[in-house]
């Protein structure tokens, strides 16, 4: 379930090239991983999207259809997405020092406007934006200056072309004491290896670094940041992704995310019948999914990753 701006692409300046690692710039030669869809770095673990997309390929990945103006589930889907982040919201609230927050890969606005409603100035940003909004400035990360008590990174790291220079420029903007929150998809999870190349999260070619704990720590930490919170529960994602893996495994394969999805919103055409298997499936993998998420959480290898450092004041 990847919830997260189409188009953060905030990357189109100096891709690297295809024969790089995307986190940590090594070179790809012969003890890297070459697996389906990514080459994973034996440097620093990151795997790399493989074969590397192009702006067009991206476009058309994010075309209309990825998050439709008229939203993007079925039923309260949207409704449930948005409490979602109200929550989030209130959570990260309580968490936070008092100060303006950034949203970087905003999408569409839920979460700055959520903070707005607790009382907190609040931006995201978004080079794909539709238009410059009260909540969402059409712009890249680099194009934001100013100072921030908390920027955030919601599921939107992994769509970058160049996710460590992001955080680099992030850590520049923190006010002293100010809190760097980032939510990724764990590439390390149980979950991403009991699924392998057909683990949810992987999304290719949108997300285009599979990043593990290990690497994001250690990079959050070379930045001159405090670790103070690494958490495996509070990404969210990690039922779903149990969910979607376990329902890819009954006959014919069936794709519970695009199952939940309005019909103009999936990645391929679903005939009702075959839908309504995949949601049955899903009610049947429940009780499953909901046991592997807390043995997954509990042994520190969740299917997202959640770090909170705080530049010292
Ligand atoms: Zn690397």
């Amino acid at each position: 379930m990847t919830a997260i701006s189409p188009t953060l692409a905030y990357s189109r300046v100096q891709a690297p090239p295809a024969s790089q690692c995307a986190w940590c710039g090594h070179e790809f030669g012969g003890p890297d991983e070459r697996l389906t869809g990514r080459t994973r770095c034996a440097q620093c673990g990151v795997a790399t999207t493989s074969p590397w997309p192009s702006d067009a390929q991206l476009s058309a990945a994010y075309g209309d259809w990825y998050r439709p103006a008229e939203g993007r589930f079925s039923g309260l889907g949207d409704t449930v997405l948005r409490r979602m982040r109200a929550t989030l919201a209130t959570k990260l609230n309580r968490a936070l020092p008092a100060g303006p927050v950034l949203d970087v890969g905003a999408g569409d606005g839920n979460l700055a406007r959520a903070f707005k409603k607790l009382g907190r100035e609040a931006l995201g940003v978004d080079p794909y934006a539709a238009a410059n909004h009260p909540d969402v400035r059409a712009a890249r990360l680099e194009d934001i200056d100013g100072q921030w008590s908390a920027i955030i990174f919601w599921h939107s790291l992994e769509h970058l072309r160049q996710p460590v220079q992001a955080l680099r420029h992030a850590a520049t903007l923190l006010a002293p004491g100010g809190v760097l929150v980032i939510a990724v998809p764990n590439a390390a999870s149980a979950q991403a290896r009991a699924f392998g190349d057909r683990w949810l999260h992987l999304d290719v070619p949108r997300h285009l670094v599979h990043i593990t704990p290990e690497a994001l720590v250690s990079v959050v930490e070379s930045l001159g940041l405090t670790v103070e919170r690494v958490s495996y529960s509070r990404g969210g994602q990690v039922l779903f992704g149990w969910l979607h893996g376990l329902v890819t495994r009954f006959p014919g394969h069936p794709d519970l995310y695009d199952a939940i999805r309005r019909p103009d919103a999936r990645q391929a055409a679903q005939g009702p019948v075959f839908r309504l298997y995949a949601l049955a499936a899903g009610v049947a993998a429940m009780p499953v999914a909901l046991a592997a998420s807390v043995i997954e959480v509990a042994r520190h290898c969740g299917g997202s990753i959640y770090v909170e450092a705080r530049r010292a004041s």
